[in-house]
């Protein structure tokens, strides 16, 4: 085993948490595409080749982190990805993961993404951490985050719990220059032979959840002594104001040591006391030893109000605490180092405004995202409207608004919802367009029509299309089957579209009752057809709209010419 440092190379976030865990002695990396997270597992892919890993991608966050823990188990070191709200889909597992005695270390590695920048929530994985009494490390920058995430298998490892890697968009997409270090060997091969730590049968369950409890002082003391959690209350070059303190976290620290000059300089030199977390769980004795003699704390931290919120019950009442709370840094999107400013008292900086007033730039019109040019998805969505059109048609106008519905997924079919298509009337969560058409149809929508592409059918469809088989539920699931998972860059469908048939059909849809049409354009009459006897029709149907994502077949075309290049 060696870990001298071998080299620096410019790294995405994720890149370094890919490099992390491959020098950490990785053994499996399993996970679910989704934005900022996707390059961790692409990264791992290029280096399972000669690394002598296995990494893949997974029908969704559920079963990777399953497959992680099987790793686990037979001793060896694994790491999950995901975006955070993979990590709802990942709860179950990573709850009782927390009860288990984790041989190999077990790392989920998930990427919020404050903002909502490709996302359908601003949810805050360091809750979950604490919900799940895990450990958690939180990198502000691509070298923390290639050492953390090499860190998390020791700190697994040594406290036999999963460890969460939190990182967040601005993180995780952009470059910077990472020391790398030695390779570590992988865990030879070692089941775990402690029953008791892996079945959650009650009786061992409430034991090691008791043990899950004891185990937190100790995890809390190796927090309170990690060196992320930096502690500056004196004793450095300028003197420090103790009655003003500053507690931040993760690209918090960033933008507060990006105004930290100006905040000295409007303080006539003194700097306010300061505490930066980037372990958990959180350093409650840093934080008491930090406040001592302070009237006022500061929080900085990006995403959810993770600490500020702790702080109540850390802190006497007569300290003043300033943060998302009482809306003194924005409650919602990302932080970044001017909207941070008001918080700390500073006003807008000079040289931005005078930019801004140069630049002089009126507003730009909005320039939502759309379908590529010539997407299938685009056809399928002109055949769904127009079925849906002649079905409403035949119809008293007073009845159309309740009697059709067009539930919608996750994928970059949800653009159909805005013009020229304008067809899905909800987008929530994986999966969900088939749950709710099927529960629409049993509040008596007529015609309900759910909308759903093979990856996001396949990763969590499948179980709603089940119960709608079981009710024969009047409704028509349609898969826009484009062969592959482009919104996230073109990873491969779990499953190949040749299975897809069998697959419908072998969970108990009628065979008369399942079509594949070609989503093209000149087809659409002819589509909207079948379509609509198949909605018209008073039980379950299954209506598959084929033709390949326009971007993968570039990229396989691309790859095909390379191929053939290589051979002449
Ligand atoms: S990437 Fe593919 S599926 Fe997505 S909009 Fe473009 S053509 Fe359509």
């Amino acid at each position: 085993m060696s870990n001298q440092t071998t080299e620096t190379s410019a790294l995405l976030g994720d890149e370094a948490v890919a490099l992390g865990a491959v020098h950490a002695g990785l053994s499996a990396a399993y996970g679910y595409p989704g934005t900022p997270s996707t390059e961790i597992m692409e990264c791992l892919m290029e280096h399972a080749g000669t690394g002598g890993f296995t990494a893949a991608w997974c029908t969704n966050e559920k079963t990777a982190l399953e497959a992680a823990l099987g790793t686990s188990f037979a001793g060896k070191r694994a790491l999950v990805t995901m975006k955070h709200v993979g990590l709802n889909v990942a709860a179950d597992p990573l709850m009782n993961a927390a009860l288990l005695g984790i041989k190999g270390a077990l790392v989920i590695a998930v990427a919020d993404d404050p903002g909502m920048h490709s996302s359908q929530s601003e949810q805050e994985s360091r809750f979950y951490a604490a919900f799940a009494l895990i450990a958690c490390l939180e990198p502000r920058h691509q070298q923390e985050a290639y050492d953390m995430a090499r860190e998390a298998f020791d700190v697994s490892e040594r406290f036999s719990v999963p460890v969460l890697l939190r990182m967040a968009t601005r993180l995780s997409h952009a470059r910077a220059a990472v020391r790398l270090g030695g390779q570590r060997n992988q865990n030879a091969l070692d089941k775990s032979t402690d029953k008791t730590k892996w079945m959650l049968l009650p009786a061992y369950a409430r034991q090691n959840y008791a043990g899950l409890i004891e185990k937190q002082r100790d995890m809390l003391a190796w927090s309170t002594a990690h060196k992320s959690n930096l502690l500056e209350s004196g004793g450095g070059s300028l003197p420090v104001d103790t009655s003003l303190a500053v507690i931040t976290s993760g690209l918090g620290g960033n933008y507060y040591e990006e105004n930290l000059a100006d905040l000295i300089a409007a303080r006539m030199g003194i700097k306010p006391a300061r505490l930066h977390i980037g372990a958990y769980p959180l350093p409650v004795e840093s934080i008491r030893q930090l406040c001592v003699t302070a009237k006022r704390v500061i929080v900085l931290e990006e995403g959810q109000p993770v600490i500020e919120e702790r702080l109540r019950g850390i802190l006497p009442q007569s300290i003043t605490i300033t943060g998302k709370l009482d809306n003194a840094v924005p409650r919602a999107g990302e932080l970044d180092p001017d909207n941070v400013r008001p918080a700390l008292g500073l006003a807008p900086r000079k040289n931005i405004l005078a930019a801004q007033q140069a630049l002089a730039v009126p507003p730009l019109p909005g320039r939502p995202p759309q379908l590529c040019q010539g997407c299938p998805h685009g056809d399928s969505y002109n055949t769904i409207k127009q079925a849906m059109a002649e079905i409403a048609a035949t119809l008293p106008e007073q009845e159309r608004p309740s009697a059709l519905a067009v539930t919608s997924d996750i994928g970059c079919y949800a653009l159909g919802a805005g013009p020229p298509y304008s067809v899905p009337e909800t987008i929530v969560c994986m999966g969900a367009s088939i749950g709710m058409a099927r529960g629409a149809s049993d509040a008596g929508v007529r015609y309900a029509v759910a909308v759903i592409g093979d990856s996001t059918f396949l990763h969590s469809g499948i179980t709603g299309l089940i119960d709608a088989v079981a009710a024969d539920t009047p409704m028509t699931v349609v898969i826009l089957d484009n062969s592959i998972v482009a919104m996230t860059g073109c990873q491969e469908t779990i499953l190949p579209s040749s299975q897809l048939r069998g697959l419908v059909l072998g969970l108990g849809v009628k065979p008369e009752r399942y079509a594949e049409l070609e989503a093209k354009k000149q087809m659409t009459d002819e589509n909207a057809k079948r379509l609509r006897a198949e909605i018209e029709y008073p039980g379950l149907s299954v209506v598959v709209f084929k033709r390949e994502c326009l971007e993968a077949a570039r990229k396989r075309l691309r790859a095909e010419g390379e191929k053939k290049g290589e051979k002449k």
